[in-house]
């Protein structure tokens, strides 16, 4: 078993969880990283190598969460720093948003989170030390014409983070959210290249953010140095929205 603390992030497969992964490994963290199949799980084991290892987990299967935990118990101390990083979309105008494309958006990103952050957060209430951080979005403050699914579970997740933080701040955990802006990866490349156009023309620093820059700033939240901030919501958007 390693002696490092253990780090635990959702969705380390691909994008911005990949690099979470990875910038806390550099922070000194043993990581465990999930992703939804197998392959997915393997191939963060093989990335992670002595530093950590993947597992299956899928947020909207409470089994599934179930079975996650109970090899981590097995094979790591319980994690004290929690990325609940993944996330999906499922974009349509309201009025063409069928009730699966709107519920399994607020299953998978923010029930997700509920099923996931329950049960590690006792370890960290014992151990009076401990780390929550939630991936959401510029959008759950600005809004997006399309992604009324989306832009709910993010507005959620940062009340969801608040309300977290003022439970658990008399007890040396803190709770906080990183919300990037537009970054490079397979969510991102999904979008049309006239809506990647319109938002490029609207990002004051004039580009897209990459995964390290989103990664950098959940290392620095887990870190001692942000013993301080809770209920907070980091934006990392280059500009393109102030709050
Ligand atoms: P991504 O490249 O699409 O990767 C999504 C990750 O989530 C993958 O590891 C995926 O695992 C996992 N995942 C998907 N469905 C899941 C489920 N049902 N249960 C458990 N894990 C699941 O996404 P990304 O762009 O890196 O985004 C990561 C987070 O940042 C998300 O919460 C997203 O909303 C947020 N975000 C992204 C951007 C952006 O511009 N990219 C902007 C703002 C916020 P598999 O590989 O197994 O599918």
């Amino acid at each position: 078993m390693s002696d490092r603390v253990t780090a635990l992030v959702t969705g380390a497969s691909r994008g911005i969880g990949a690099s979470v992964a990875q910038a806390l490994v550099a922070a000194g963290f043993y990581v465990v990283g999930t992703a939804t199949s197998e392959s997915g799980a393997e191939q963060i084991s093989a990335a992670l190598g002595d530093d950590g290892f993947g597992l299956v987990l899928k947020l909207q299967d409470s089994e599934s969460i179930a079975g996650a935990f109970a090899q981590i118990k097995d094979r790591v101390a319980m994690p004290l720093v929690l990325v609940n990083n993944a996330g999906i979309t499922k974009d349509n105008l309201l009025l063409r948003m069928s009730d699966a494309q709107w519920s399994e958006v607020i299953d998978t990103n923010l029930n997700g989170a509920f099923r996931v952050t329950k049960p590690i957060l006792r370890g960290m209430l014992k151990a009076r030390w401990g780390r929550v951080i939630n991936m959401g979005s510029v959008v759950g403050r600005m809004g997006n014409p399309g992604q009324g699914n989306y832009v709910a579970s993010k507005a959620g997740l940062e009340g969801f983070t608040r309300s977290l933080a003022l439970e658990v701040a008399s007890r040396g955990v803190t709770v906080n959210a990183v919300a990037p802006g537009f970054i490079a990866t397979d969510m991102t490349e999904s979008l049309t290249e006239e809506q990647s156009a319109m938002m490029m023309a609207r990002i004051p620093l004039g580009r897209m953010g990459n995964v390290e820059e989103i990664a950098a700033t959940v290392a620095f939240l887990a870190s001692e140095n942000a013993g301080y901030i809770t209920g907070q919501t980091l934006q990392v958007n280059g500009g393109l929205h102030f709050t």
